[in-house]
């Protein structure tokens, strides 16, 4: 397998999968293991790890894919929203190290739990933390 990374391959045509668009530099394809009816992947075909080792143009065009599949999703399954998910690291749930961007569709009436539960975040803290992180 390619570089042996799977998103390489199925790029390649080296191993199946359920393509729903493609053009020069990517591709978008069904989730083998959805989360819901319509999960797809869009990625670029030159391989980069994850969001920090794309550049800016890359990044851009590939955004610009996601929108594009996003927008023919909701109108042809057709859905009632999406998430866009993209995980960076193991630590994130980064199971594929291949820049990939989730489409999660999401239905009125289907009830697929897809949630970041947050505490309440301390004043302070969030005080002190935004003076040690700030980049403006
Ligand atoms: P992540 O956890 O963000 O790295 O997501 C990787 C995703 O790739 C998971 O949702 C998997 O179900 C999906 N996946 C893994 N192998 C394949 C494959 N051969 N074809 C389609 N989707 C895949
Ligand atoms: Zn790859």
């Amino acid at each position: 397998m390619t570089n042996n990374c799977i998103f390489c391959a199925i790029a390649e045509c080296e191993i199946p999968s359920f393509k729903i668009y493609e053009d020069n530099d990517f591709i978008a394809y069904l989730d083998i293991n959805p989360i819901s009816k319509g999960h797809t992947l869009v990625i670029p075909k030159s391989h980069a790890q994850g969001l920090l080792d794309c550049s800016e143009e890359k990044l851009r065009a590939l955004l610009s894919v996601v929108k594009k599949v996003a927008a023919h999703l909701k109108a042809s399954l057709p859905c009632d929203g999406f998430n866009i998910l993209q995980n960076n690291g193991a630590a994130a749930g980064q199971t594929v190290n291949h820049i990939h961007f989730h489409i999660i569709p999401r239905y009125n009436e289907t009830g697929v739990e897809l949630s970041f539960v947050g505490g309440k975040g301390d004043m302070e803290e969030l005080k002190n933390l935004a003076s040690q992180i700030k980049m403006v």
